[in-house]
């Protein structure tokens, strides 16, 4: 570790030496991938994001250089932690998230109302975290694979801060880098049309608002669909199909369904801020509450854990009858997506 690092606000630097051997690999992405490794000196599990330096994921390593002090400075509880940097394996190294991403959790597991209410709160207090910072830090790549999980299933904001907008850059530039990492769902409209106004905090929340429907409806948004088909519905005012939502569901529902509908509005004007949505969450996921411990029921260890939890397996995995985008499918694509 290299000692002249690590002043506040600043990164370490590690050595590839200051982690005991035997990486295990979590996940191989198209720009890299991500390792599990132990940190001998504070004898911690980490998780180490390579970049691949030879495509453009480079860009996103050079970011975090750039940035380092702004990015250094972000610590909360629904934020994953940075800890720093490995220059020699072109790694940011971070908190390890033993449960995985939200991405992968939604497609194994049924989770009951309270846990989605509990988690659309946490993803959103991490968010108007970052948007309260002076000036606010935009995510531009918020999505389910950027939402990890802790030991106890509590969700943070990862991959913050590694897609920057400046003054002048291009729009398709920005959706490049985006669609590039399968992000399409999550771009608000006035990304890909003729809007002048550069991306803000809007960004987010619209992406927040496909979040909160994958969370409620445990489908990924726009499955099946060709990146064009999606651009030019959604531009047109076309969102994710609300039908999906099942009709066996509590009272509180119709409230976070609306607040979804505001963050995803295609006027970006109308999106509520992260400040109003963490109190709309906040009041929800307070009348759900998750039962304490003494409210579970004691009929086995696993049927408790579950029920404490909030999960449970999804044995055989129900995938919904998806339309294929040809000429054929557009029929079924329209059925999919709710016109507002
Ligand atoms: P992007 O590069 O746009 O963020 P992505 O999120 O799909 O794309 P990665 O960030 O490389 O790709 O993450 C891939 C997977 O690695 C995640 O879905 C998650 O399962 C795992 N992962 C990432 N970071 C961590 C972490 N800190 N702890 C544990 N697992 C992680
Ligand atoms: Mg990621």
């Amino acid at each position: 570790m290299d000692c002249f690092d690590g002043s506040p606000g600043q990164f370490r630097n590690f050595k590839k030496d200051d982690f005991e051997a035997d990486w295990i690999k979590v996940a191989e992405c198209r720009f890299g991938q991500v390792y599990r490794a132990k940190l001998k000196l504070w004898r911690e599990i980490c998780a180490l994001k390579c970049f691949d330096t030879t495509l453009n994921a480079s860009n996103f390593y050079r970011r975090i250089l750039e940035e380092n002090s702004t990015i250094a400075k972000v610590k909360f509880k629904y934020i994953v932690s940075i800890y720093g940097l490995c220059h020699e394996a072109s790694a940011m190294v971070m908190e390890y998230m033993s449960n995985g991403s939200l991405n992968n959790l939604l497609a194994s597991h049924n989770l009951m109302w309270p846990k989605k209410f509990q988690m659309i709160h946490e993803a959103s207090m991490g968010m108007n975290f970052l948007h309260s910072m002076k000036p606010p830090l935009l995510h531009f790549n918020l999505k389910t694979s950027n939402i990890l999980l802790d030991d106890h299933l509590h969700v943070k904001i990862s991959d913050f801060g590694l897609i920057h907008w400046e003054k002048g850059m291009n729009k398709k530039l920005l959706m490049e880098y985006l669609t590039a990492r399968g992000n399409i769902s999550y771009i608000p409209p006035e990304t890909f049309t003729q809007c002048p106004d550069p991306p803000g905090t809007s960004f987010d929340v619209y992406s927040f608002g496909i979040v909160m429907w994958e969370i409620l409806t445990q489908q990924k948004a726009y499955a099946g669909c060709s990146v064009t088909t999606v651009l030019l519905q959604v531009s047109q005012g076309k969102r994710p199909c609300m039908e999906i939502i099942p009709e066996k569901k509590p009272h509180e529902c119709e409230p976070m369904i609306n607040l979804m509908e505001q963050c995803w509005d295609q006027d970006n004007r109308n999106r509520p801020q992260f400040s109003e949505i963490v109190r709309q969450t906040e009041a929800l996921s307070e009348i759900l509450k998750i039962p304490g411990p003494m409210q579970c029921p004691k009929n086995n260890d696993e049927g408790q854990k579950s029920f404490a939890l909030m999960i449970s397996p999804i044995h055989k995995i129900k995938m919904p009858d998806l339309p294929s985008d040809d000429e054929n499918g557009k029929e079924g694509f329209i059925s999919l997506l709710k016109k507002k």
